[in-house]
């Protein structure tokens, strides 16, 4: 359905699937376009309802909610890449969903996601299929130790893995993520962790932002620094492996492709796919003359892409959990720009808002895809 996507005149309504922070700065970069938004999900304490004009509280596979839903809005998206593939497939048949819900199947499966990324002639880490406790044994025996057993679906933040390294009982390990169908992965020896927030537009340009370093505590990322530690080299590789899998995929919207560089160099490995905008891309509301809300919106509305400049080096620190009592400290640094999500309840490792630091005198840069 996305090749006949309508481009949407301001005014229009853009049906939002998920209702986090994502959702939440997705709706107030539409609200700043002219567009109004319709969000659907189920949990009733939900950062997004606080900005939106019209919410859908109920569960995913409600298909009266959802045909009601699909009836209010001109084009449907999504902050959450768990959303049922099937919540998606029957809004599909009613209207407008970008980017295409065969793109949820893909990532929503570990598996399928690495078996894509090297379909394409792209690394990763070295993985094998883990079906049964009963394969575990030969898996190792290929991939060899240390290796990180993964969840095929609903993996994030860490949740879902678990380390196999010489000491370990495989199957401990089994049963701490769950006993469920998973892939085994080489553990990776990286320097360091970047990503691509990369956006398609409707007419298949694309638009990359800056590569991005992301320094992770207990598996969350805590702080993205602009630019990343690459070679020139090193970062026109990883924007190209973004580009080519957003491309493959047909893919209207932003998507955020996390690599691990290796320890020799620029040497990059995909490690996932994030079909949404992305926690390593909040740096582009204040460091940037365009942010990654800003891009999903304009390509699911069928608008063209702007060219994103950086305004400087940029650092965004995560608040997380109780972090969120210091936002009165951030207010008066200069130079920092705070942004809170309007969570009610602050658990341990819950995002409860991020701060950016813009440099500006540490050089702006043109960041786009002719950087090369
Ligand atoms: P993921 O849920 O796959 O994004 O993994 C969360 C974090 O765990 C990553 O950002 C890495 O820091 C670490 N990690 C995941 N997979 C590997 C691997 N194969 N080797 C080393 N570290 C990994």
């Amino acid at each position: 359905m996305s090749a006949s996507a309508p481009v949407l005149e301001p005014g229009a309504t853009i049906g939002i699937l998920g209702s986090g922070q994502l959702g939440r700065m997705l709706a107030l970069a539409a609200a700043r376009l002219g567009f109004k938004c319709h969000i659907f999900a189920p949990d009733p304490d939900s950062p997004a309802f606080d900005v939106v004009h019209r919410v859908t509280c109920a569960d995913y596979t409600d298909t009266r909610a959802l045909d009601r839903f699909a009836a209010d809005v001109d084009v449907v998206t999504y902050e959450f890449e768990n959303v049922p593939a099937e919540t998606a497939m029957f809004l599909a048949a009613r209207v407008p969903v970008l980017p295409d819900p065969q793109v949820l199947a893909t990532t929503q499966d570990r598996l399928a996601e690495k078996t894509f990324v090297s379909g394409l002639g792209v690394r990763t880490a070295p993985y094998a299929a883990v079906a049964q406790p009963a394969e575990l044994a030969a898996a190792l025996g290929r991939i060899g130790r240390p290796a990180v057993l993964k969840t095929r679906r609903f993996g994030y933040d860490g949740k879902g893995q678990a380390t196999i390294g010489n000491g370990t009982d495989p199957e401990a390990a089994w049963r701490e993520v769950g006993g469920q169908p998973c892939i085994l992965e080489a553990f990776v020896p990286f320097a360091r962790e970047v990503s691509v927030v990369a956006a398609r537009g409707h007419d298949g340009g694309i638009a990359c932002f800056d590569v991005t370093e992301n320094e992770h505590r207990d598996h969350i990322l805590k702080i993205s620094r602009v630019p990343a530690a690459l070679s020139d080299a090193g970062a026109a590789q990883a924007r190209r492996i973004a580009e080519t899998i957003a491309q493959k995929f047909a893919y209207v919207g932003v998507l955020a492709v996390e690599m691990f560089v290796l320890r020799d160099g620029d040497e990059l490995l995909v490690n996932e796919i994030a079909p949404r905008v992305h926690n390593s891309g909040h740096w582009t509301l204040d460091g940037a003359s365009v942010s990654q809300f800003e891009q999903h919106i304009r390509a699911v509305a069928g608008w063209p892409l702007a060219k994103p400049v950086r305004r400087g080096r940029v650092e965004m620190v995560n608040l997380i959990g109780n972090e969120v009592e210091d936002y009165r400290s951030w207010l008066t640094v200069p130079g920092a720009a705070v942004h809170l999500y309007g969570k009610a309840a602050v658990r341990p490792g819950r995002k409860m808002g991020h701060v950016t630091r813009v440099f500006a005198d540490e050089g702006a840069h043109d960041a786009t895809n002719g950087s090369d």
